[in-house]
């Protein structure tokens, strides 16, 4: 019997504002029929442009657009910007409620997501060894992010700090917030649950007949440490007050997520306070410095996959950034593997750090041809103007990787989208 293999797919790219949604449907012939992959769905900021109740039209439209039924859900990272649009409430009725009524088979999260991953996990639980207290440390992560935002007020309303420098405080403060009914949703909703890391299965061999999906991200601590290990001088900063936050927490031993709703209350937990009190001491630029760092650890827990039908490449890495790609690029069969990449789902909503030179550089279907059939097509879903700023290089997009996007490959972007009623962008490709 010929294997079953899908003959095309659309890529629809949702506008969520700032944030990542993209649905995959793989058509196949025959009774197999149209899977749909739904990778990420999230927001920290719309504008009024896009027209009131942006997630629910969202949902309502994927929901739509798979018939009610997704095949497997993909959340790379547990920021707002990629799951809030999972979020649930009482009376049933919020996006998140909506995805949840298409069921999906399978629903794939890094391992650091594992709901039995103790506090020194190194590991998803079928595999953990040492003693470290990496998934802790995300835990308490929210709980410092909540503080940092309390504090971020406290010092706008006293005029201590900038309206900029609050601004972009509480951008990244909120991002990295617990999101608890996202988190539990995904937990419940599909039939099966992955917890995935660099090498392991993906879990969509059944979902997706004929796809080949490779995990490359993120590598577990025994794998490598580098996605712990920061680089900058105020971020050894945040890991040396991280460490001692660490101290309180391992001597809790309580599990990941029955601690996960005590910091939604927004109130810190006992095992912060000594944080709290260092934190007013410190001036804004350092606050923003802590909350930078930790939302770079968490941008490094993000999945990065790669589909493969009839040798045509597909790579979504999440917000992976350097110390997450890191790994796999450190091995020549996987650079080898990602150069001959024909899509590619820009990581970090273009930001500086996460599209590593090496990656861009490597791949050998970039083009200036417009007319180049096998031509590198990328997809971008970012908002200008959230995050960053030109002065410091530090504007999302990035400019200088916008222009090599647009002139080497062929750029699908949401902020192409216009106006209230158009929510999605859809290209087809051949496989
Ligand atoms: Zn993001």
């Amino acid at each position: 019997m010929p294997t079953v293999k899908p003959k095309s797919l659309t890529i629809r790219s949702y506008q969520v504002g700032f944030g990542d949604c993209f649905l995959l449907t793989f058509h196949y012939s025959g009774k197999t029929g149209d899977r749909h992959v739904l990778i990420d769905f999230g927001s920290t900021g719309t504008k009024a442009s896009m027209g009131k109740n942006l997630m629910l039209r969202v949902a309502q439209d994927i929901q739509e657009q798979c018939n009610g039924k997704l095949h497997a859900v993909i959340a790379t990272h547990r920021h707002k910007d990629h799951i809030s649009g999972f979020a649930t409430n009482k009376k049933g009725t919020g996006s998140g409620d909506i995805i949840a009524s298409c069921k999906p088979d399978v629903v794939l999260q890094p391992w650091t997501e594992h709901p039995k991953a103790k506090v020194n996990a190194t590991a998803a639980p079928t595999t953990m060894t040492a003693n470290k207290a990496f998934v802790a440390a995300l835990g308490d992560m929210h709980a410092i992010s909540a503080a940092v935002l309390a504090e971020a007020d406290t010092r706008r309303s006293k005029g201590r700090i900038s309206a900029a420098l609050h601004r972009e405080l509480t951008f990244l403060g909120e991002d990295n917030l617990s999101n608890l009914s996202a988190v539990e949703n995904l937990m419940s909703m599909g039939k099966k649950n992955f917890y995935l890391n660099f090498g392991s299965k993906s879990g969509l061999e059944r979902v997706l007949p004929g796809v080949k999906t490779r995990v490359l991200g993120p590598p577990t601590l025994k794998q490598t440490s580098t996605i712990k290990i920061q680089r900058s001088k105020d971020e050894d900063e945040f890991w040396q007050f991280q460490a001692m936050a660490n101290q309180f927490v391992l001597k809790r031993q309580a599990r990941v997520f029955r601690r996960a709703k005590t910091y939604t209350a927004l109130v810190a937990p006992p095992f912060t306070r000594w944080f709290i009190k260092r934190m007013r001491s410190v001036r804004g630029e350092q606050l923003l410095g802590i909350v930078r760092a930790l939302d770079k650890v968490m941008n490094n827990t993000s999945l990065i996959l790669l589909f493969e039908v009839n040798g045509k490449k597909l790579l979504f890495p999440g917000d992976a950034q350097i110390e997450n790609w890191s790994y796999a690029l450190s091995k020549p069969a996987i650079k080898r593997l990602l150069s001959t990449v024909n899509v590619y789902k820009v990581g970090h909503h273009g930001s500086r750090n996460a599209t590593p030179k090496t990656l861009w550089g490597g791949f050998k279907h970039r083009s200036k041809k417009k007319t180049d059939k096998t031509r590198l097509k990328s997809f971008m879903s970012t908002m200008t103007g959230k995050h960053g700023n030109a002065r410091s290089k530090t504007e999302v997009p990035r400019q200088t990787l916008v222009a090599a996007l647009q002139s080497e490959s062929e750029l699908f972007t949401t902020q192409s989208i216009k106006g209230k009623g158009n929510i999605s962008l859809a290209c087809d490709i051949k496989l």
